[in-house]
């Protein structure tokens, strides 16, 4: 069957198929209840972009929903395989929703669990030259989302209502603020440059572990560059010389107004532009083959 980019072709519950013959029944408890996980793979040429990092992830996930792995880690090679292979585009994101699937419409766990299986190709634009070039805009806001934002689940009003506050501000991203302190984006990562030194939180059930953050980190020490990996207060990022967001679809994006305030000069940092090679380096890599 020809890749359509309209209507591609998913996977669901062991078929693959167009996108828009696929269905699920209303009383699926992701529909009732964003009672699921996700997760969403980079692809660049059709060459996955750390599949082991993201399927580890989506475990964690499963396991932080008590929803067992539905498939073994071969098949979940071997589905995405041939998704990427049906793919309209090379580069793509991986996008996997597991639900813990239909039954009554009970808060509590049906006693047969039968998960709903769903990945999709979404087109994978590479950031826009003039946002590398320039930087964005965010704002902040007060994390409002509940307390275990370590795993990737499709209960995501808190962040939709949080992105939407940035779109309404003409903003790349609403950056949170738990009691003073930074956790990530509405959906990224954050890192501060200060004084040279990359700054960053640590992994907590605050945030997401990004995988785009682990690649940063490792780049960071591959490269010796001076880190701290220490809770980080609103201060310290309103007064930073840089501030980056991370995500594996923005990649790497400069914050050069953070709430109308300019950031360091107001363009792009040093550190943002070394990171910045390192990381498009690395990707090339990965497109070669050369790495996962
Ligand atoms: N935090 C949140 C809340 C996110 O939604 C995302 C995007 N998945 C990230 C961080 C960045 O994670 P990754 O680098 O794995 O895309």
């Amino acid at each position: 069957m020809a890749a359509d980019a309209d209507n591609p072709i998913v996977y669901l519950n062991g078929e693959f198929l167009p996108l828009d013959q696929a269905r699920i029944p209303v009383m699926d408890r992701g529909f009732l209840f964003g009672d699921g996980v996700y997760e969403v793979i980079p692809v660049y040429d059709r060459h996955p972009f750390r599949i082991a990092d993201h399927l580890r992830r989506l475990g964690q996930s499963l396991n932080g929903i008590r929803l067992p792995n539905p498939l073994p880690e071969a098949d979940w090679l071997s589905l995405i395989e041939t998704l990427i292979n049906r793919s309209p585009w090379p580069d793509l994101g991986v996008y996997i929703h597991i639900t813990r699937g239909p039954g009554p419409r009970d808060h509590a766990f049906p006693n047969r669990i039968r998960p709903t299986v769903f990945m999709m190709p979404l087109a994978l634009p590479a950031p826009a030259p003039a946002l590398i070039e320039h930087g964005v805009s965010a704002i902040t806001a007060p994390d409002t989302r509940w307390q275990r934002c370590d795993l990737k689940t499709t209960s995501l009003l808190a962040n939709v209502l949080l992105r939407q506050l940035s779109v309404d501000a003409g903003c790349a991203e609403t950056i949170l603020l738990r009691e003073g302190w930074l956790t990530e984006g509405s959906a990224s990562s954050v890192f501060l440059v200060r004084d040279g030194i990359l700054l960053t939180p640590p992994e907590s059930h605050q945030m997401l572990p990004g995988i785009t953050y682990e690649v940063v980190l490792e780049l960071a020490r591959a490269e010796n560059h001076p880190l701290e990996i220490r809770p980080l207060p609103e201060a310290e990022m309103r007064s930073a010389d840089e501030i980056w967001i991370t995500s594996s679809t923005k990649e790497i994006l400069a914050v050069t107004r953070l709430d109308n305030q300019i950031i360091g000069s107001g363009r792009p940092g040093p550190v943002y532009t070394r990171m910045l090679a390192a990381y498009q380096t690395y990707k090339r890599r990965v497109m070669r083959g050369a790495a996962s």
